[in-house]
């Protein structure tokens, strides 16, 4: 299921209800009902639909409502209410905001194929279009070529960057990038890691020592928006090692639920912070959870 379907199918519920001319508890439940199972569908954690079940239902009690109480509005702000605290967990946390005139380091890791790289130029961009001095640095020495993609996005969007042909060590390629940088008064240096490794452990390992040698000031993990039900065991995988601060996902304009890679921020507590909308390298949005839930229900 699309995200989009998503959308439209939590948005039919709603409507069916607060048009029909029986709104009981009933009819309210069986609301519920049909939200929860697209949510399911859309592969978001069982657990987390049942906390957003019990939620609503507990927003909206039948028996004690004040006969001017307007019902339809009450349930759609207690619909609404529940997915933004789905997709936004901790709302207090701040995302991480870099300041000019002081070098911030950003640390990006993920599975291979979840679109490491490019969110790397775009984000790259992104911080470069607001004025601050941004590059890039490619710590993955594993995947051959990884250098020369990040390479070209990196030479097509006028952005500085560091790698190396030679060494094997990404630890040392980092530190050597981010010094040099750091010397160069950057701002905004974005370490791209490798996602990929012969065994799980060796990844996990490469990244405990990327971050030893460059202690970013963020570390974001990016998750394509596709992942389903293996979000959760990922994320938290990756957060047990890597403690990342923020979450990317990627790849929203395509077939993919979303769901999964929802779940995933739950699972971490850790926000998100931008949503990759496209291939190109402007396809990069602030992640506004009203705002996001606002578009899902159309
Ligand atoms: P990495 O292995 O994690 O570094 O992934 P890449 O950056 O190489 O991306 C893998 C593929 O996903 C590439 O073909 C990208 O163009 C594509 N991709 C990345 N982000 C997005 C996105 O937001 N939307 C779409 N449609 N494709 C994306």
């Amino acid at each position: 299921m699309v995200l989009q379907d998503l959308g439209r199918r939590i948005n039919a519920a709603v409507s069916d209800l607060t048009r029909s001319s029986n709104l009981d508890e009933k009819a309210f439940d069986g609301m519920i009902k049909e939200i929860c199972s697209a949510l399911l569908e859309a592969d978001v954690n069982v657990r987390l639909v049942g906390v957003l079940r019990k939620s609503i239902k507990s927003s909206v009690n039948f028996k004690e409502l004040a006969p001017n109480v307007n019902k339809k509005r009450l349930i759609q702000k207690a619909v609404f209410d529940e997915l933004v605290k789905l997709v936004d967990p901790h709302p207090h946390t701040k995302p991480f905001n870099p300041k000019k005139g002081k070098p911030s380091v950003i640390m990006m890791v993920g599975l291979q194929g979840a679109g490491k790289t490019t969110t790397c130029t775009k984000l790259a961009r992104h911080y470069q279009s607001r004025g601050f001095k941004a590059c890039l640095v490619c710590a993955d020495t594993f995947r051959a070529g990884a250098f020369d993609q990040l390479k070209q996005n990196a030479t097509k969007a006028k952005i500085p960057y560091y790698g190396s042909l030679t060494q094997t060590d990404p630890a040392v390629v980092a530190k050597e990038g981010v010094e040099k940088f750091k010397k160069e008064k950057f701002e905004i240096i974005i370490v791209d890691t490798s996602g990929r490794h012969r065994q799980e452990d060796a990844l996990f390992q490469e990244m405990v020592d990327i971050q030893t040698a460059v202690k970013p000031d963020q570390t974001i993990m990016v998750l394509d928006a596709s992942i389903g039900q293996q979000a959760e065991a990922q994320s938290k995988a990756f957060y047990d090692t890597a403690a990342f601060g923020a979450i990317i996902i990627t790849k929203t304009d395509g077939h993919a639920s979303g769901g999964g890679a929802i779940s995933a921020v739950a699972a971490t507590g850790t926000p998100i912070v931008f949503i990759g909308t496209g291939e190109h390298i402007l396809d990069l949005e602030r992640f506004a959870p009203e705002k996001f839930v606002q578009k899902l229900l159309g």
